[in-house]
Order: structure tokens, then sequence, then C-alpha cells
């Protein structure tokens, strides 16, 4: 599908911070976690961005503050032209109809107490898009689509597998004619097998409603097949960001080129040349990330410069976005 050069999400030095607070009774903040440390991309009408990077380092956080199920702390959202973060009440839900999530666990997501026509129906329901008979009908309809048995309508979510669960949370997404998405992981707790299945179907949508996703995984090759550009988060911050060709052929981050290291190589005679760099040391806290880059205390390209000033995230040519002393 030709993808447009109309940016619909544009997001803004966008921060995240939850309060770490001590005392039982009289609970006061004495630090703050910085789970989302200053993001700026723009995600194209009918795009797939892929967002990874290691667990914990403030992806599924960032879905969640762009399509403001967490307010965040600074920064803008602007979807079509409009800043989400001032919106509130009915401006706010108007415009969280036309962004949706799927998550990543298909057996928590789900309500195991509705029937799947209650689960696919109800966002329907809220947003007050369809009753009765039209909504059941809908619903019937959703299902087929992401290719389940639309007769299942009276089943409960214990009844399906863990990708036909999936494809209900993909359905309950389409409930409300979304155009953006967020795909918070919607593989990793799914059968390697089943992985592909999900994942051309998530590609099917997109080109068949002309949807726009932010896709999240902790896999660099898990977002390879689906992503148009893909951005790499460490510490809460972005350190490249590229299209997807790019960034396999010529990653630039020493962050990216570790990831890219455990990928395996599906040519066996590239496989066996491939060498691992392997990073030392743990992942720092986001309550007190190191100074400069954050990515210095397990980069082995570290300099002086690296702990004193904190690299930009720039522009090197052709959209290719790095944060790191060594490209300058
Ligand atoms: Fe490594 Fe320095 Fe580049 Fe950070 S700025 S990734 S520490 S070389």
């Amino acid at each position: 599908m030709e993808k447009s050069n109309d940016v619909l999400l544009q997001v803004q030095d966008l921060k995240m911070y939850f309060p770490l607070t001590k005392g039982i009774i009289f609970q006061h903040k004495v630090a703050d976690i910085k789970a989302v440390d200053g993001l700026s991309f723009s995600i194209r009408r009918g795009e797939t961005l892929g967002l990874v990077g290691e667990s914990g380092c403030g992806k599924s956080t960032t879905g969640r503050a762009i399509v403001q199920l967490y307010r965040p702390t600074e920064g803008s959202v602007h979807f079509e032209g409009r800043d989400l973060t001032t919106l509130k009440g009915e401006g706010l839900r108007r415009m969280r109809r036309r962004m949706q999530m799927i998550f990543q666990d298909p057996y928590a997501s789900l309500n195991p107490r509705m029937t799947v026509g209650g689960i696919v129906g109800e966002p329907m329901m809220i947003h007050k898009l369809a009753d009765g008979r039209a909504r059941r009908e809908k619903v019937m309809e959703l299902l087929k689509v992401v290719g389940l048995n639309p007769y299942f309508i009276n089943r409960y979510p214990h009844e399906f597998s863990g990708g036909q669960r999936q494809r209900i949370g993909v359905a309950r997404a389409l409930a409300v004619e979304p155009e953006f998405i967020v795909c918070d992981e919607p593989v990793s707790a799914l059968d390697v097998s089943i992985q592909a299945q999900i994942i051309n179907l998530l590609e099917e949508l997109q080109d068949e409603f002309n949807l726009t996703y932010l896709f999240i995984a902790h896999d660099l090759s898990v977002v390879r097949h689906i992503s148009d550009r893909i951005a790499v988060m460490y510490l809460g911050k972005l350190v490249e960001l590229t299209g997807g060709y790019e960034l396999y052929d010529n990653p630039q981050h020493p962050y990216t080129k570790a990831l890219l290291s455990a990928v395996p190589i599906p040519d066996p005679v590239v496989e066996k040349k491939r060498q691992r760099i392997l990073l030392e040391g743990d992942v720092p806290s986001p309550v007190s990330p190191p100074s400069g880059c954050n990515f210095r205390t397990r980069c082995q390209f570290a300099m002086d410069r690296c702990a004193e000033e904190e690299p930009p995230f720039k522009e090197y040519g052709n959209g290719h976005y790095v944060a790191c002393w060594l490209m300058e």
C-alpha cells in the first residue's frame, strides 16, 4: 500500500514520570520514575512504526501515554493537528474512539465473564455506535473479518486458543472503526507458529481499513516484517529511528547493533559468522539514570564526553535519527 506523507500523529518531547513515594499513611514523593523521558517522533497515516527495546525501557508506557490512558507529565501528542494532552471530557472521549490498543496478553485482557459478543460489542455500546440487533450483526461481521466463526459470538474467552483470543482482541479494537492502533507486544505471549498468523492479519487489516500502527515489541525480529520505520528505545529515550531496511543494513547506535546481533539470520552461512555483542551490566534504574548518554554504563565506546553531555537525537540524512556522540 502507498504510505502517505501526511502526518497523523506527532509526539513532541513526551515525558511520563511516575512518583516514587515513601511512608504508609502520609505518603510523600521522594523521586520520579522517569519511564518516558523526552520522546519526539511522528507517524504518517497508513504507516507502521515499530518501537523496540528491552523490557522496562518505557515502550508500553509510551503507547499508553499516546492514547491518553496515562496523562503525560510533559510534552504534546498531536493527532491530526489536535493536542490530545489538552483535551478533557467529551472532546477526549471522541478522540479516544479513533485510537485503540491491542494488548500483549490475550488471556488477561479479555473479561472471562463476558461472551465474545459482549467483549467485542462493548466499545460500540460505550461510544453509542450500535444497539441491539445492529450491534450483534456488526460483532458477527467483525468476527468474520478477523478470521473467527461468527457463530462463536455466545462463547466465552476460555473456549478459545491464545491466537483466537488475540483475534478477539483485534475485533474489539476494530469495533469503533479507529484510524490508529497501538499494538502493544500483540504476539509476545503467543506460540511462534501463531505469531506470523496474527502479524499477517494485522497487515491485511491495515490495508483494508487504512490503519496506522505503533507496533511495540522487545524483539527486533518481530517488528522487521511489519514495520515501515523502526524506533529503538533505551531507558525512556529514543536512541535511533530510521526505515526498517536501513536499520537492519546500516545500524548506527551501539545499542541497536547489540540488539541486532541477537537476531538469528535465516541464511545458515551468514548465521555462522554472526557475532553476538553481549551487553554488560544491567539497565540502570529510571529513578536515577546516568548523566549524559544514558547508555554509557553499558557502551563499549563510551568517552568522557558521554558522561558530561547528553547526545542530541539528531537526523544524519534520509530520515535516519541517532543519539550518539560517535556520529559527530
Ligand atoms: Fe556510547 Fe557515548 Fe554513543 Fe552513548 S554517546 S552510545 S556512551 S558512544
